[in-house]
This record gives C-alpha cells, structure tokens and sequence, in this order.
C-alpha cells in the first residue's frame, strides 16, 4: 500500500513533516528519497520541530550525520557523498538506538537499511507544489500511515 499527498507550499509541507512527528516513537526510521530541491531537508527541518528539537537543523551533506536532542533524539544523515563507496560504515548501529532516524538519499546505504521502516518519495511538480508518497514497510509503519491518512 502506497499513501499519496500532494501539496502547493511550504507550509503545507511543514504541516504533513509536523503531523507525522505526533506519530514518532523512539527508533522509527525515515527514508526521504527526491531530487536535489524536493524538499527533504525543508521536510527534515519541521519534523525536528514536531520532536521539539529547538536547534536549527541544517543539511548534513558534508558530514553525514547530525544528531540533536529532543521530545525524542534525531539522527539526521544525508547519505549523498557516499555515492561510490562500497564499505560497510556502520550505519546500521544508530538505527536500532532511541533516536528517530531520518537519512536523506537512503537507496545509497539500502543494504544498512532496517526492514521496517517508512520510505518517503517526494516529488518537485510545478513552483511549490510536491507529490509526497508514502511506502511503509513493516506494521508498525503500515499502522502510522493508516492513522496519519484516515
Ligand atoms: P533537498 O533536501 O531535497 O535537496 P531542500 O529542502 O534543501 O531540498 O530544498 C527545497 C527547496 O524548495 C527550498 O528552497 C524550499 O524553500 C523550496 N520549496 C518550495 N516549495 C516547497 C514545498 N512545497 N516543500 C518543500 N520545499 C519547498
Ligand atoms: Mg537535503
């Protein structure tokens, strides 16, 4: 089952990332997959919001991995310049920490990927308007999304 959400702005969008935040629980994982632009940063941002992380979050492309405190803790990776990499780095081991996970690029890294987890499309249509589906892989997530679209 695939969940579809489309939306004109960015606020609409902060809306979705902030909805979806009530939802988390310690050790959810989020995959965000879109092209440079989409939105998966500006996503990113207000789900750490909603996590009532108070620190501004910006892009970890040059780090990889950003980790705040919150509500819950968030561990936010972009996985971009790992593009031709092929060692096994470990990423796995935060996954099934207390933190949320949320890793911009996933497909990258899919072999450290947990089976469960929610896997977030988004969509550049035209000016600010975004296509956001939402896959869910295992019940738990399947759960999340029913509650999240009813
Ligand atoms: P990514 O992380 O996918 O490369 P960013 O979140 O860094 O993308 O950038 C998205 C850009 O698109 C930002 O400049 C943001 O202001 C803009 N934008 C315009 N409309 C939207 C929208 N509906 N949702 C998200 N971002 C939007
Ligand atoms: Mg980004």
């Amino acid at each position: 089952m695939m969940y579809e959400r489309t939306v004109n702005s960015e606020q609409e969008t902060e809306r979705l990332a902030r909805l979806l935040a009530e939802s988390l629980a310690s050790g959810d994982v989020l995959t965000l997959e879109g092209d440079l632009g989409a939105g998966k940063t500006t996503f990113t941002k207000s789900v750490a919001k909603g996590l009532g992380i108070t620190r501004n979050v910006n892009s970890p492309t040059f780090t990889i991995l950003k980790q705040y405190e919150g509500r819950l803790p968030l561990n936010h990776l972009d996985v971009y310049r790992l593009e031709n990499s092929d060692e096994d780095l470990g990423w796995d081991e935060l996954f099934y920490g207390e933190a949320v996970s949320i890793i911009e690029w996933a497909h990258l890294i899919k072999e450290d990927l947990p089976s469960e987890r929610l896997a977030i499309q988004i969509y550049r249509l035209e000016n600010d308007k975004r296509k956001f589906t939402f896959t869910p892989f295992g019940d738990r997530y399947e759960r999340l999304c029913e509650e999240l679209f009813e």
